[in-house]
């Protein structure tokens, strides 16, 4: 067994050594998680939702604790990070309802009674990236559970500590042993026996598109079931009509956040050319304003970014001479810090505006009408998601359905709900998580004739 050190990204002190599963400890989990799955299946719909109600409330009993450790492993401003530990109660509470809900249907047929059931597939894997740790776990497990599953969670090597706290409140909630697991280990070795072991019966992935891939194509030998999460590089769309003041104030923060290392980030802002003088005189003084600084810190907007290795990436994407129109501020010393940066890139090919930075980097570019927003907007191989800015009712409608990707908003940047669908178009993911309909994906249908005669 290995092990991995954790760094607190806002200092760079140790915070934790954290033992690295093997492949024979991750196959006796997975046997573990079969035995368990095999009980729970036959716990009641009831006694299931009061369960997991417990759960909810044994997270909502340590959110205060959760969110400490988020600062600590992730950096995240502890506002947002005790946000999160509220969204994993949240997303726990709405599907305690589902077990109680897995309505099969009546179809008629000649003959005889037609009914479905929605079984549950068995162990499904998840694995996680760092930059939202519990809430991207929470978004698996909670209907994965609710659907009869059991569950394996492989959180990403920078970030497993609120991982590891989950999995000890399921235990103190009264979780049978062995049905909620969680194994920090590599993704090379944990993550791809998920892939590998057949009685994994699906995987569901958040990361990068590169490495979902391959997954998606290791799953493909055993026709195993895949949800895929992955990049993102999305237009923020602001037309001259706009109310500009608000979508200049509000710009920083759906990119900003996270300190940008989100998936749904709109690092794109595109802005009707009429408009974009304007617009960027109002964006100046709203990046200047955003709050760097000690997670810690009840009034700190945005923190460091999680590894050297990672502020190395960003850092390469502005280098000396890169088109900087106005940037942020971050404090000097220790941790992983980078100012909010604005780019006006003189090429749409850019890489700048191409590749997903994943850091406080945006790029702004004037479009000429509604046809080329949409066009530039769609030009890229990601599709998550992504905002509009107009007075034009009609036109928030045609953009909308226009647009290629999951989740938009209009006038505002919507977070994701956990009552409402997520996920992307084109090589943004495969799937959705969240929403009414989320432990159905957790399920295959089975058809039961009964005949009469
Ligand atoms: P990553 O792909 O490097 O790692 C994600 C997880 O996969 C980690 O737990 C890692 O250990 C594991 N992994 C790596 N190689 C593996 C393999 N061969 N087999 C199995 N598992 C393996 O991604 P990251 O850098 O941690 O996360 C950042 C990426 O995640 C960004 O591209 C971001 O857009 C994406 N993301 C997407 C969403 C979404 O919902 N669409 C949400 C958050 C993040």
């Amino acid at each position: 067994m290995s092990s991995y050190t954790v760094i607190n990204p806002a200092d760079e002190t140790e915070v934790a050594l954290v033992d690295h599963l093997d492949r024979d400890a991750t196959d006796e989990a997975i046997a573990r998680a079969q035995l368990a799955q095999r009980a729970w299946a036959g716990v009641s719909p009831a006694d299931k939702a009061a369960l997991l109600r417990r759960f909810a409330e044994a997270v909502d009993g340590d959110r205060e604790n959760l969110a400490r450790i988020e600062v600590q492993n992730s950096g995240h401003p502890i506002t947002q990070a005790r946000w999160e530990a509220g969204h994993v109660r949240d997303v726990l509470t709405y599907y305690s309802a589902a077990p109680e809900r897995m309505f099969g249907q009546q179809i008629p047929v000649a003959g005889g009674l037609d009914v479905t059931f929605h079984e549950p597939l068995g162990v499904v894997g998840i694995i996680t990236p760092w930059n939202f740790p519990m809430t991207i776990a929470a978004w698996g497990f909670a209907p994965a559970l609710a659907a009869g599953n059991a569950v394996l969670l492989k959180p990403a090597e920078w970030t497993p500590l609120s991982s590891i706290r989950l999995g000890e409140l399921a235990l103190e909630a009264g979780l049978p042993e062995g049905l909620f697991q969680v194994l920090p280990g590599k993704g090379s070795v944990v993550g791809e026996r998920f892939v590998t072991h057949p009685a994994v019966r699906k995987v569901v992935f958040t990361g990068s598109t590169a490495v979902g891939k391959q997954i998606m194509a290791g799953c493909a030998a055993q026709v195993k079931r895949v949800t895929l999460e992955l990049g993102g590089k999305s237009a923020n769309i602001v037309f001259a009509d706009a109310d500009l003041e608000k979508a200049a104030a509000t710009a920083p923060y759906s990119v900003f956040e996270n300190a940008g290392q989100d998936c749904c980030a709109r690092s794109r802002i595109l802005v009707e050319r009429s408009a974009y003088d304007r617009f960027m005189e109002l964006l100046e003084p709203a990046v200047a304003g955003v709050r760097v600084g000690d997670p810690g810190d009840e009034a700190t907007e945005m923190g460091p970014l999680v590894s050297a290795k990672h502020l190395a990436s960003v850092r390469s994407y502005v280098p000396e001479g890169a088109p900087v129109a106005f940037r942020g501020t971050a404090p000097e010393g220790p941790g992983f810090w980078f100012a909010p940066t604005v780019l006006t890139p003189a090429s749409r090919t850019d890489r700048t505006v191409t590749d997903e930075i994943f850091g406080p980097v945006v790029t702004v570019l004037p479009f000429d009408d509604e046809a080329d927003a949409v066009q530039l907007a769609n030009d890229t191989d990601y599709g998550l998601s992504g905002s509009i800015w107009t007075r034009d009712v009609g036109r928030a409608i045609r953009v909308s359905r226009g647009v290629e990707a999951g989740n938009l908003s209009v006038n505002s940047h919507s977070s994701v709900r956990y009552s409402t669908p997520f996920g992307g178009f084109k090589q943004s993911g495969l799937g959705r998580e969240l929403g009414p309909d989320a432990p159905l994906h957790f399920t295959e249908t089975k058809n039961v004739f009964i005949a009469v005669d």
